[in-house]
């Protein structure tokens, strides 16, 4: 996820004025005793507040959902956790240990309570696991506001009767745009407006090369010392303007003078050129990383300066499945793969390519909601047919026998009958460390774990303290 150099005050994690990081990590509860994070958890627990009651008031039923779950190719690592059962009850004439894992997210709990007809808006601030390779900003344990209604659609519906397309109901956009509205109206005493800019992915990606631009800036923000700017810039493709004609990429006269009229070029200008296919795919474009390279350069040079207030943006229509997703590769293993989940559902109009074939083409009844160039959560409307969402695991995303059987319970309850229904989930600690103006989600969590994914304080991971404990789970150590 990118992040800009931050306008705003930061709360000192790379503060030269403080210890390490590291070893404040390490006696937390001594570092807890500073003010601004005493500040930070106080925030959270109030904005917690706002969403229960919120939610509560919209008919939202709180439920909790099992942290000891099963393992599902749903797209993201999982941790899984032994269990002594392997030497008990049923699992008796296994000599195979067994393993519970922890949630990626309730996605399949929530849809499971959604077609069960109990209740028909749930929520949870729930915390999700993910065994990722650690990464800037990120934590393998971390909150979200999940939640998910009955009754829901996104894209354009087609009333069969009438033979047109209609535009469907926006619900699980309402409950977030009045949740979201009234989280800035309480904590930063700013008005949102009624509704928030949709953008589609397709015009995301065109405009401003990203899956979440930073609307604050178009293209057409003009740059001056762009010299400066040029220079740092020294790897990326690039190519100088003269009137009578540079090589390149661009090297065609002709296209050269069309884009040159089309965009005012002068002689002398430098513009950026990138290849690339015609339909989208991933998160970014070449141009669309050199444009957020440009900006923070711009930025720390002062000639350009982005306007604080919060812009939220929906993106949506985005790929239903895809190709251009490396962290899905350890379970892809070259197959499709789906962009958001594999519950997703296809935009009403691009059904019949999905059937036919036409996989690329196929777009999601997917949303992101962006802040300011930063992913804050993102949900989908899903399958509630069951021989669709058969299809898809089957026919396009070729799960093999056992990785599709563990969705067998998913599919039968859709057969037994399942409203149609969507949600989405908000990350709570990057929604935290946005409004305490913090530069780390670590400033806005109790007892954070590093970069890494380790924990200073605790010491963990860490091996098991014997290899008899190992032996009680079925599980051998490796001799090295
Ligand atoms: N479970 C999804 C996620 O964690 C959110 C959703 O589709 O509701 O991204």
């Amino acid at each position: 996820m990118q992040t800009f150099p931050s306008r705003q005050p930061t709360q000192g994690t790379c503060d030269p004025h403080q210890p390490h990081e590291d070893l404040r990590l390490r006696y937390r509860y001594l570092d807890l005793r500073r003010p601004v994070l005493s500040n930070n958890l106080h925030k959270r627990s109030k904005v917690a507040h706002i969403v229960r009651s919120t939610l509560h008031d919209n008919d939202f039923v709180e439920v909790e959902t099992p942290i000891l779950l099963k393992s599902t190719p749903e797209g993201a690592r999982e941790f899984l956790v032994p269990t002594r059962l392997s030497s008990t009850a049923n699992a008796r004439s296994s000599s195979h240990p067994l393993f519970y894992a922890l949630p990626q997210s309730p996605q399949q709990p929530k849809q499971l309570l959604i077609a069960s007809g109990a209740v028909d808006r749930y929520y949870q601030i729930a915390r999700c696991f993910r065994d990722e390779d650690g990464r800037k900003d990120r934590q393998p344990e971390f909150t979200q506001i999940d939640l998910e209604m009955a009754w829901v659609s996104w894209g354009n519906q087609y009333a069969a009767d009438a033979g047109v397309w209609r535009i469907g109901g926006k619900e699980v956009k309402e409950v977030i745009e009045t949740l979201i509205r009234r989280i800035w109206s309480t904590i930063e005493g700013v008005e949102l407006p009624e509704e928030f800019r949709v953008m589609t992915y397709a015009e995301a990606m065109n405009r401003f090369g990203s899956d979440k631009p930073d609307v604050r800036f178009g293209l057409e923000a003009r740059l001056s010392q762009t010299d400066d700017i040029v220079e740092a810039l020294v790897d990326a493709p690039r190519q100088q303007y003269s009137l009578s004609g540079s090589a390149g990429l661009l090297s065609d006269y002709d296209v050269q003078r069309a884009v040159a009229n089309a965009i005012e070029l002068q002689k002398g200008d430098t513009i950026w050129v990138a290849k690339r296919s015609r339909i989208p795919q991933g998160g970014s474009t070449t141009l669309g990383r050199l444009r957020l390279s440009l900006s923070a350069i711009a930025q720390s040079l002062g000639t350009l300066s982005l306007p604080t207030d919060p812009h939220f943006l929906w993106v949506t229509e985005f790929p239903l499945f895809t190709r251009a997703d490396s962290d899905k590769d350890f379970l892809t293993r070259g197959r499709w793969g789906s962009s958001h989940h594999p519950f997703t559902a296809p935009m009403w109009e691009d059904i019949e390519k999905m059937y036919s074939g036409q996989v690329y083409e196929v777009r999601g009844q997917h949303y992101d909601l962006v802040l300011n160039g930063t992913e804050i959560g993102g949900g989908s409307v899903r399958v509630h047919d069951a021989n669709m969402q058969e299809y898809i695991f089957s026919e396009i995303l070729q799960l093999s026998n056992s990785e599709r059987s563990s969705f067998d319970h998913l599919l039968h309850a859709l057969r037994c009958g399942a409203p149609p229904h969507g949600g989405i989930a908000l990350g709570f600690d990057r929604l935290m460390a946005i409004l305490c103006k913090a530069e780390s989600i670590r400033d806005v969590i109790a007892f954070p774990k590093t970069g890494a994914g380790t924990d200073l304080l605790f010491r963990s991971p860490a091996p098991a303290s014997s290899p008899d404990i190992l032996q009680q789970y079925g599980i051998e150590q490796q001799r090295s």
